[in-house]
């Protein structure tokens, strides 16, 4: 398997999700691996664990501590009105951020990974060149060759043109903004988006969000959309859909942002949350031929093989299902492939059906399988279960917070072909549900399921009136 020839078996550009991951398993089956980092050290575990997933989740519990504190009135607790210190919040997380850092290099370096600080580029079709700098601050250089190469490179912000773009901030800045923004506009309608205009405004933020369709969260189903962004309207988001940025001025009192319309909002920040476009540039893909698509986005096979049969791409970079968990299968794929399936163990094949996904927003949104209008474009009959309620925790905090259920089933099979929640931890509800769904489950299976009591989750297998067919 190992090939001599070579200086590594597997060279990996990028240590974030899919990176880190192929480089450690690769070479646990005894592949001769190298992964190169640009942000060096610290920026081992990529997108997702510095400027994504985790630091987003802790800023989002940080956020619920808001709620809670105003809704245990209700349950007895009395006293002065806490405040926020973003500072502390801060540096927990960078320290918290650090530490994990260097978890991924432990496991990198215990698994006999060569792990370089670099900036990395395609020099051939089995070559690598990695950019350096000195101890004494000079540019170096190395090059190196390998049997595959692996493109785990993610994605990177993207901010369209208008004037005044030098004045925003993307989601790697937002962390560590510096004062707390008493005034934040957040630009775009997507994940990010509405992740942190629900988590601005639970640390005490006054947000506005402007998105430039009809209803945030294309994509997710209609009734989720529309009840979310009346949930997070009624918390405070001041949500303004069918807008978008003309200018943005820097004046004396902050940023002035007009908007298409000629109305003007006043912000300590602006956060354009408008997508992301895949991490390409300077790679060197063009000098050996491997194909990209209109974005930069790197075009695999099923394998993930690229049309250069010795490099591989996995991950955001390949600008398709920009989910940690979805880059982590992507390398698991790639690996079991190239360097054999562990132990006793089949090769792993990635599925792109029935992947469960949470929008971090407050409340959350859990999802899996189809929207209602794609299941009925699929399946063309299907019934539609739904549950609206307030919570029991509600009927005491003084929240008028409420959640909704919804089960999509295939009416000719019975299968429960769509599962939507909006509320209360719906993010870790979900989770279990889309293995059932996975699986499979008809509604049958999901009516002879004993619910547990009192859970919001057991509306679930307790929704037996159709709401429409
Ligand atoms: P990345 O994790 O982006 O890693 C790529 C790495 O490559 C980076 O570290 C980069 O520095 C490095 N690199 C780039 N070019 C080079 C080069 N030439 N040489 C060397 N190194 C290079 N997903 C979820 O599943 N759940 C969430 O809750 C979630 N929240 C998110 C919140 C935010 C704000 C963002 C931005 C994303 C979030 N995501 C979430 C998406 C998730 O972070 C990505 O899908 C995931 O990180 C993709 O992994 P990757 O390996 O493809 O790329
Ligand atoms: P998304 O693709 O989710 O959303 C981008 C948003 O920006 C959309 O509302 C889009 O509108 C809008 N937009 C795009 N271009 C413009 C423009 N020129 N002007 C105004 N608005 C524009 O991207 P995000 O940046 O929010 O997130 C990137 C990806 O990261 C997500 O798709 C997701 O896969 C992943 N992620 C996952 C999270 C999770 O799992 N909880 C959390 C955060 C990110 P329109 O819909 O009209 O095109």
């Amino acid at each position: 398997m190992t090939s001599p020839t070579f200086d590594f078996d597997l060279f990996v550009i990028g240590g974030g999700s899919g990176g880190v991951r192929a480089a450690r398993m690769a070479a646990q089956r005894g592949a001769r691996v190298a992964l190169a980092e640009t942000l060096g050290t610290e920026g081992l575990g990529g997108t997702c664990v510095n400027v994504g997933c985790i630091p987003k989740k802790l800023y989002s519990y940080a956020a619920h501590y808001a709620d809670a504190f105003h809704e245990s009135h209700g349950f007895g607790w009395e006293g002065p009105e806490p405040v926020l210190n973003w500072a502390t919040l801060k540096a927990n997380r960078a320290t918290e951020i650090s530490r994990l850092n260097g978890v991924y290099g432990n496991l990198l370096r215990g698994s006999g990974v060569t792990v370089f600080d670099g900036f990395a580029r395609v020099q051939g079709v089995h070559g690598v060149g990695l950019a350096t700098i000195n101890a004494d601050g000079s540019p170096g250089h190395q090059n190196f060759t390998a049997k595959h190469i692996l493109i785990a490179t993610g994605g990177t912000p993207h901010v369209p043109h208008f004037t005044g773009r030098e004045h925003v901030i993307t989601s790697n800045e937002v962390f560590d903004l510096e004062p707390f923004p008493k005034r934040l506009l957040v630009v775009g309608g997507g994940y990010i988006a509405c992740e942190f205009a629900s988590i601005f405004n639970g640390l005490g933020a006054k947000v506005t969000q402007l998105y430039r369709g009809e209803q945030v969260l294309r994509g997710f189903d209609d009734e989720v959309r529309h009840f979310v962004a009346a949930e997070m309207s009624k918390s405070g988001v001041d949500l303004r859909l069918n807008a978008d940025v003309v200018d943005i001025r820097q004046t004396d009192d902050g940023l002035r942002v007009e908007c298409e319309g000629g109305s003007v909002v006043m912000a300590d920040a602006v956060l354009y949350a408008t997508g992301r476009k895949p991490n390409v540039t300077g790679l060197g893909l063009d000098t050996v031929g491997v194909a990209q698509g209109a974005q930069g986005e790197v075009i695999v096979s099923e394998t993930y093989q690229t049309n250069v049969p010795s490099i591989y791409a996995v991950g955001d970079v390949t600008n398709r299902v920009q989910l940690t968990p979805v880059a982590l299968g992507e390398a698991m794929v790639v690996v079991d492939q190239l360097f054999g399936p562990a132990a006793g163990k089949p090769a792993r094949a990635m599925s792109y059906d029935f992947i469960p996904t949470a929008v971090f927003t407050h409340p959350n949104i859990g999802t899996v399988g189809f929207s209602e209008a794609a299941a009925r474009e699929k399946f063309g009959h299907v019934t539609i279960f739904r549950s609206e309620f307030k919570g029991l925790k509600h009927t005491l905090s003084g929240s008028s917070e409420r959640t909704l259920m919804k089960l999509i089933v295939d009416t000719a099979s019975d299968r429960v072909v769509g599962l939507h929640m909006v509320g209360s931890e719906a993010g870790e509800i979900v989770q279990g549900f889309a293995v059932a769904i996975k699986a499979g489950a008809t509604k049958a299976v999901f009516d002879s399921t004993i619910g547990i009591h009192p859970t919001a989750a057991e509306e679930f297998v307790t929704m037996r009136e159709p709401v429409k067919a």
